[in-house]
Parts: structure tokens; C-alpha cells; sequence
């Protein structure tokens, strides 16, 4: 299959990868012409727009920052949707709006084009080595012709509901993840103060109840202070943001989710957007003057 392949980020540039590996060919096309290029030197191929990429391709993957990147790559002036013709697709694997996907599947689709919201999992090692998972929004029978291409990325992929219920999941996992954080952090917070080390008590914990896959790949980085991300602070903020407006258009309260996004606001006010979302620790340390590490 020719898949056009747009955002080369983080973990757009790995998921490229693997799919190329599979066997297809990848076109690709990010506003960084060094990220085409590597792509290039793995045996892919380079576009110049994405309406010069869709033109050449099957299916086009779009793995963006957020809702405007997604209009932008395939509306905007020599956008995708320039390119394409009726019978192709998009698969957005991209963590945005899920009533922007909505919009998105309605414009595509006057031109005859299947869409599929397809956010993931798993941070970049796993985005290294094909193992994210993918949680889908799309009609049963566009799932079923690109569940095979999905799977070269990732080592589960599931179909949620139709267009949309894809990022409906992933708000309901990153809110889950920055909560889980916040839990895990002022819990340690409690121990250190209290003079006991939270790395006794993350050992004594963590295959109980209250251990958790975030407890597992997070404590490491909180206990050597080490908050380079992974998963940026300012990218879970606008997580947490269409959380927040997508609960509130549906008449749903989410007061812990609130307040998670409060912390984050005040890392990034205090200058630390780019740390790892595990930086919610540092917020901790802050407010009750005491470091986490030794
Ligand atoms: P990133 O910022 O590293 O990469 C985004 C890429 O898109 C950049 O290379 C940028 O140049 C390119 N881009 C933006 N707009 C473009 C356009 N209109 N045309 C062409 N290229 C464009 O982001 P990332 O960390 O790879 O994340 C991508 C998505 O995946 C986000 O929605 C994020 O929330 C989600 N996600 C990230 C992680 C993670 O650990 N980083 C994990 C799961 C999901």
C-alpha cells in the first residue's frame, strides 16, 4: 500500500518507520525537511505538501499536536484534501478534539474519503518498537480494511465505537494518567515528609491495589528527578483541555480532572511545559518545600 505519512514528531517518526518495515511504502511530509528526510534515507519517500503526498497515496496518516495542526494538514491551501480522490482515507492517529473529528469525517466524506480517528498509547519506546495501542472511532468496515495497517504500529488495536468514540477513549485515558500522577505524588509526598522514603514505599506497594502501569514507568523518573520527557506537560495541558470542554459540552463534571489541569497550568507558568507530565512531582515539591529525591 502507498501510505502518505504526515508529522514526523516524537512518535510520528517511529510509527513511519514500522510501517515502512511492513513492507509499504511511506510517503512523507512534516514542516521539518530533515524529518522527510530520514525517512527518505530509510527508503521512503519525500512530498513536497500534503496535497502532492495525498495525490500519491492510498491512505494518508496524519500524527499531529492537536485539532487546528489536523484542520491545517489536510484543509488548509495544498492541503490533503486537494489530493484526494474518492475511495481513499485518513486515518487521524493524532490526540485531538473528538468533535473535531466529527467535522473532519463529515468534510471528508462529501468527498467520498473514509476517515478514522485512531489516537494511541505508549509513549515514544513503544511508538520504537511497534507496540503502541490504538484505540479507534470509525464504521466497522473502514476498521476491518485498515486494522492489518494499524497493526504494524501497534500490538492492540480496538475499535471503540464510530468516528469520535477513538478520542472520546483517549480523553478518558489521559485523564486517568494525569489523576493517577497526581495520586501517586502527593502520596509520596506524604511518606517523604513524614520521614519515610517513598521508593520503600512504591516497593511495598506496588503489586497491590493501588499499583498501576503510571506507578511503574513514572516512580523511576520522580525518584532521580528526571523529567525529560516522554510525554510533554504542555501536551497533556491541551489533553486535559478538550477533556474538560468535550465533559462539560456533554454535562459531565469532572472536578479531579480540574484540578489536575490546575497543577499543570501552574508548572507551565513556573516555566516547566516541556518536562515530562511526571513533573506533576515538582509541583508537590513546591507547594510543600520538599524535594521527592534524596
Ligand atoms: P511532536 O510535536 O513531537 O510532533 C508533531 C510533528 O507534526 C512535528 O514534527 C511538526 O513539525 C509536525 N506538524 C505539525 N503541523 C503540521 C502540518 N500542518 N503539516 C505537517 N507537519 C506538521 O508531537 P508528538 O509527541 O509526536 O505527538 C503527536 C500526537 O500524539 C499528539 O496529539 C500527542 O498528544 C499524541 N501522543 C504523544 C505521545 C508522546 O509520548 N509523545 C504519546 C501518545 C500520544
Amino acid at each position: 500500500m502507498n501510505v502518505g505519512f504526515i508529522g514526523l514528531g516524537i512518535m510520528g517518526k517511529p510509527m513511519a518507520l514500522n510501517v515502512q518495515k511492513a513492507g509499504h511504502t511511506v510517503i512523507a511530509y512534516d514542516h521539518h525537511q530533515d524529518r522527510i528526510d530520514e525517512i527518505v534515507a530509510a527508503g521512503g519517500k519525500g512530498a513536497k505538501s500534503g496535497k502532492e503526498l495525498a495525490e500519491q497515496a492510498d491512505v494518508v496518516i496524519t500524527m499531529l499536536q492537536n485539532s487546528p495542526n489536523v484542520e491545517d494538514a489536510l484543509f488548509s491551501e495544498n492541503g490533503v484534501a486537494e489530493g484526494l480522490t474518492a475511495g481513499k482515507a485518513v486515518i487521524d492517529m493524532s490526540s485531538i478534539s473528538p468533535l473535531a473529528s466529527r467535522d473532519f469525517a463529515a468534510r471528508l466524506a462529501k468527498l467520498g474519503v473514509d476517515f478514522m480517528d485512531a489516537p494511541v498509547s505508549g509513549g515514544e519506546p513503544k511508538a520504537i518498537d511497534g507496540t503502541i495501542a490504538v484505540m479507534v472511532g470509525a464504521d466497522q468496515k473502514v476498521f476491518d480494511k485498515y486494522e492489518p495497517l494499524l497493526k504494524t504500529m501497534a500490538s492492540t488495536v480496538t475499535l471503540v465505537g464510530g468516528v469520535g468514540a477513538g478520542n472520546i477513549c483517549k480523553l478518558a485515558n489521559q485523564m486517568i494518567v494525569a489523576i493517577n500522577i497526581a495520586g501517586i505524588s502527593e502520596a509520596y509526598s506524604l511518606a517523604k515528609k513524614a520521614g519515610v522514603d517513598p521508593e520503600n514505599v512504591y516497593q511495598a506497594i506496588r503489586s497491590g491495589l493501588a499499583g498501576s502501569v503510571v506507578m511503574d514507568q513514572k516512580s523511576e523518573k520522580i525518584f532521580h528527578g528526571d523529567f525529560t520527557p516522554g510525554f510533554r506537560i504542555e501536551l497533556h495541558i491541551k489533553d486535559l483541555q478538550n477533556a474538560l470542554d468535550t465533559s462539560h459540552g456533554v454535562n459531565v463534571a469532572a472536578p479531579f480532572t480540574s484540578l489536575a489541569m490546575e497543577i499543570m497550568q501552574s508548572l507551565k507558568a513556573h516555566g516547566h511545559e516541556k518536562d515530562d507530565h511526571s513533573g506533576i512531582a515538582e509541583w508537590y515539591e513546591m507547594v510543600n518545600g520538599q524535594k521527592l529525591q534524596d
